[in-house]
């Protein structure tokens, strides 16, 4: 398929970006990877009358030590948030999933403010970052900046918290501790799909059991979803405890059903991944 027409235009700064959007309108949209953008448009699912392309502002690209979060620019490609050796050390569930992204191509290409922008439920990043409790750095107009947790941050599907005159800048990551168990796990067909459904668990550690759990669902529902019954029933519980709280996975959620899985086998995915990924974290 072939895209309806829009008009192009490079950004050099994120500045530059900020006034071109805003001088095109609510219907021009940004371009990073152009890995989903793309995509959307052949199939005229997206008709942006604009692209401001910024996936040439090399200052949007960065991964950096914050204290107690790791700072990454919303330009940074998949496969440099997977090589990033601080990342590695201090929060390495990100790392590793973004690992996890399509094939090397799309993770040469596509962002990690791409992935979180487009607030595609069936991505992967998303989950681990509502899981982490990530924030979201967006920039309007003036280059007037907002954070937004990771819980009021998707707000829909394919809707997230960023005005049409803005864009997200960065994301930070919190540095998880030795303490911490993690893992995330990616139930796919092939190797380089998309998850059919995704689990991201992070295990607080605590007298040999479980001092409190963070679990994120991929392609449950609408967005990215936090299982909350699971997270209650592991508070403060023993390892003998996980049967019973991943079986509580599927609670609240609204998984779809297409050719890849009814919503049925997902909610059942669900509960046999949260289980794995409780007990892998703690191995972590
Ligand atoms: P783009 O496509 O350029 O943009 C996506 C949306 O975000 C657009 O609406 C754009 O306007 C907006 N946007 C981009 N950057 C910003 C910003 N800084 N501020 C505000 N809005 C912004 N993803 C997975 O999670 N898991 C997979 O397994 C997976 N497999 C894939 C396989 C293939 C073959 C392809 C083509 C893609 C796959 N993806 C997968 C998607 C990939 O991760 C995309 O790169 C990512 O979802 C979007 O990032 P992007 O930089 O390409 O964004």
């Amino acid at each position: 398929m072939i895209p309806a027409e829009f008009t192009y235009e490079v950004a050099d700064s994120v500045d530059h970006a900020l006034s071109l959007l805003a001088g095109f309108g609510p219907d021009a949209k940004l371009l990073a990877g152009g890995h989903s953008l793309i995509p959307m448009m052949k199939l005229r699912f997206a008709r942006p009358s604009a692209l401001v392309d910024i996936g040439r502002i090399a200052s949007l690209s960065y991964i950096e030590d914050g204290g107690d979060h790791v700072r990454i620019g919303a330009g940074t490609r998949h496969h440099d948030v997977h090589r990033s050796s601080l990342l590695g050390e201090a929060c390495p569930i990100v790392s590793y999933a973004a690992g996890l992204i399509g094939d090397p191509q799309v993770r040469h290409k596509g962002t990690i403010g791409g992935s979180a922008a487009h607030g595609d439920p069936a991505s992967d990043l998303p989950a681990v970052l509502l899981a982490l409790g990530a924030e979201f750095v967006i920039t309007g107009e003036g280059t007037a900046t907002r954070t937004v947790g990771a819980s009021e941050f998707f707000t829909g599907p394919f809707q997230t918290a960023i005005g049409p005159a803005e864009m997200l800048t960065e994301v930070r990551v919190p540095k998880t501790g030795a303490s911490t168990g993690w893992s995330y796990l990616k139930f796919n067909r092939r190797a380089q799909d998309w998850a059919i459904v995704g689990v991201a668990a992070l295990v607080e550690r605590s007298n040999g059991g479980i001092g409190s759990a963070r679990i994120g669902l991929t392609n449950m529902g609408l967005t990215p979803l936090r299982a909350s019954s699971v997270e209650a029933a592991l508070a403060g519980a023993g390892r003998d405890a996980i049967g019973a709280a991943a079986a509580l996975a599927a609670d609240g959620t609204t998984p779809p059903s297409d050719t890849n899985a009814s919503a049925d086998f997902r909610r059942h995915l669900a509960g046999v991944l949260v289980g794995r990924a409780v007990e892998e974290a703690l191995g972590h």
